[in-house]
């Protein structure tokens, strides 16, 4: 079983050593984890609250070794129309193994929030968010996997406790997966909404469509801010993955490793 997507606290809101979180993916079995830490560009006075230190991420996990299990040194960047270049040079600064692709802000705003929703239905929040990440998944190349797709209905202040439905959405959905398969990226299977609102993100029927049209990468992420959390819902994961592509991805070296399940 593998994990690759969660936070120490390293990042802004994790909260426990690195050495906590492997030690937590060994108790439960796990073979191969990366972490993937926050780097956020927010706009405004929120500006540099959600970037980590990159000596503190070394002195984290450079030396960080468990034996049985493989541990792999990543980033969760938020993806802005705008970014590109900044992220580009920050990659530049030191190897990562792995590279995921947020979108945690619409027009300046956490979808995260309250704020996000106001004056919206919630069709157009669903839709304003959408349009936003096929925009950046348009203009971004340098992120591997696209993380948690439907995190929109994970917010606390979202007002729909529910999975983001595939088919209401499908043609714009449709042209995010058209994007990503074509730029060799992936699609990652987030195990957080469970607890959250009651579904993967996304949901199975996504990877189906992604399967559809040519989509082949695929990982799992807990996207654990805590130790307890580390490879929940793993298992149910790998049996959605096995169903639909038969193996799921782990990356080293920003290449991606397939293993069959
Ligand atoms: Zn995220
Ligand atoms: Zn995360």
């Amino acid at each position: 079983m593998f994990d690759f997507h969660m936070h120490s606290r390293v990042s802004f809101d994790g909260h426990d050593t690195g050495a906590a979180l492997a030690q937590a993916a060994v108790d439960r079995g796990l073979k191969e984890i990366c972490f993937t830490d926050h780097r956020d560009f927010l706009r405004k006075e929120r500006e540099q609250t959600m970037l980590f230190d990159l000596e503190a991420y070394s002195r984290e996990y450079d030396s960080l070794e468990l034996p049985g299990l493989t541990i792999r040194r990543g980033v969760e960047y938020g993806l802005y129309n705008d970014n590109q270049a900044r992220m580009k040079q920050e990659l530049g600064q030191r190897n990562y193994d792995f590279v995921l692709g947020s979108i945690h802000f619409v027009d300046d705003m956490d979808v995260y929030f309250s704020e996000y929703w106001q004056g919206k239905t919630v069709w157009e929040a669903q839709r304003r968010y959408f349009e936003t990440m096929l925009e950046c998944v348009r203009v971004h190349e340098d992120f591997d996997v696209l993380s948690h797709m439907t995190y929109l209905h994970k917010g606390a202040g979202s007002p729909v406790k529910a999975p983001l439905p595939y088919e209401e959405h499908r043609e714009i959905i449709d042209e995010i997966f058209r994007v990503l398969i074509s730029k060799g990226k992936g699609l990652e299977l987030n195990t957080s909404g469970m607890d959250r609102c009651g579904g993967f993100l996304p949901t199975p029927d996504y990877f189906r469509r992604f399967k559809e049209l040519g989509g082949e990468i695929v990982t799992i992420g807990s996207d654990a801010h805590r130790s307890d959390r580390v490879g929940q819902y793993s298992e149910e994961a790998c049996q959605v993955l096995r169903e639909i592509f038969g193996y799921v991805c782990t990356f080293a070296e920003r290449k991606p490793i397939f293993h069959k399940l």
